[in-house]
This record gives structure tokens, sequence and C-alpha cells, in this order.
């Protein structure tokens, strides 16, 4: 399926008008279909695997600002450190303290967000609310040893159902935390305000319940020929 552009269009302009960011989703997706919504006029992109975004990357034009919102594993940093415009999906300490190192090394911030394990599967990655507290709270600390690996806000995935009042209250219960934690570093003084949730098939209730990012792919670039 090739790009559709009127779609996008319609959704760049919607979300524009409700300041909302649009990430498109360009994964599995040719550099040509990126390059048709880049001459569009979007500057967003989102990436899920390592090896991918830094070939993407490599070829495309410059001021595209990368989005990584896959599982990143430690030893994978180092390669997308230079350039990556925001990591969606840090999911342990550990990780953030290996983007702050590599981020260090590159004289760089690199701006992230911490996933917040908001859905019924078990398989998805994130914290839950115990351990943001602990982060936030009992160990900020830890958290302000961090000068390169920045937390800018909260991402999350609802379980994937038919249920919108599932979905809805799902993404309710992380705008909720967002709020939470926002004053909190607000009163520190940092950056905290970005609420990363909604894809193509939930973006609508995602902005209703308070996002301000979303990360569309299907819907902009087609159905992807595998999943991943
Ligand atoms: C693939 C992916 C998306 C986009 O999904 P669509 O349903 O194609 O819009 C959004 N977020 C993450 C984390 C993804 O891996």
């Amino acid at each position: 399926m090739p790009v559709d552009k009127e779609i996008y269009n319609q959704i760049a302009a919607s979300l524009q008008s409700r300041n909302v960011t649009l990430v498109a989703v360009s994964k599995t997706k040719p550099v040509s279909d990126i390059l048709e919504l880049y001459d569009a006029g979007q500057r967003d992109f989102g990436e899920n695997y390592v090896q991918e975004l830094v070939e993407k990357q490599e070829t495309l034009p410059k001021d595209i600002r990368w989005h990584f919102i896959g599982h990143l594993q430690t030893n994978k940093v180092k390669a997308i450190a230079p350039f990556v415009y925001l990591i969606h999906g840090v999911d342990s300490y550990k990780l953030l303290k290996e983007i702050n190192k590599q981020a260090a090394r590159n004289q760089r911030t690199i701006p992230c967000l911490l996933q917040v394990h908001i859905a019924r599967e078990e398989t998805k990655f994130g914290f839950n609310e115990e351990e943001l507290e602990e982060l936030f709270v009992r160990h900020q600390d830890l958290l302000n040893e961090l000068e390169y690996a920045a937390i800018t806000g909260f991402m999350g995935m609802a379980t994937f159902t038919d249920d919108p009042l599932v979905v809805r209250s799902e993404f309710q219960y992380l705008k909720n935390l967002f709020d939470k934690y926002k004053n909190i570093r607000q009163i520190d003084g940092k950056k905290f305000m970005t609420l990363s949730m909604g894809m193509s098939g939930d973006f609508e209730e995602a902005i209703a319940d308070g996002s301000n990012m979303v990360r569309i792919g299907s819907l902009l670039f087609g159905a992807r020929d595998y999943i991943v």
C-alpha cells in the first residue's frame, strides 16, 4: 500500500490545531515512503530497530527528528546517541544511566520518556506506579545525577483490545500519573511536558485523555508486511 498523503494532510492539520505532535512511525517502510511525507512537511519520524534507524538516518535529510520508539537494549544506545531526538521507551534505571553516559560522550542532552506499564498484557515493558515513586520521590538523587539524560515525560501503550472503555481507562490512568509527576518535576525546574500515547487505532481516545504526542504508523504508511 502506498503512502496516503490525503490522510496525512488531514491528520497533520487536525493534530496541529490541537497542539499534538505527530510522530510518523516509519518502521519497516522504505526511505522513499519517508521522503514522501517529508516533502509534505513531516519532520518527526519514529523507528523501533536500532540498525534500521541508523541506516535511514544516514541516507535521509539531516533535519529529520528521529524518535526511537522500540525496546532499547543498553548495548545499542551508543549507535543512536549522536543524533536521536527523543527516546520514548525507557524502561529501566540501568538504561537511563547508559543513555546518560553516551549522551555525555556526545556532549549533548538526550530527552527521554519513561515508558509506563498501563496495559493488561504482561509483555509490554515499562515502569509501574511503585517504581515511578521510587525514582521520582524516594531516589530523586539518582535522577539528579543524570545530567545528560533528561526525562521530559511519559510514554504508554494501551491494551490491544476493541473495548474502548479499557483503553480509555488506561490512558486516563497514565494521564493522572503524568500530572502528578509534572507538578513535582516543575517545582524542580525541569522540563516535563510530553505525554506520548496513542497509535493508529486509538489516537483520538488518547488525545481526549490528554496525550500531546501520538505515534501513528499504519494509518499513514499502510499496513506493515510483517509484525514487529
Ligand atoms: C509500531 C508502533 C506504533 C505505530 O503503530 P500503528 O498501529 O501502526 O500506528 C506506535 N508505537 C509503537 C511503540 C510502535 O511500536
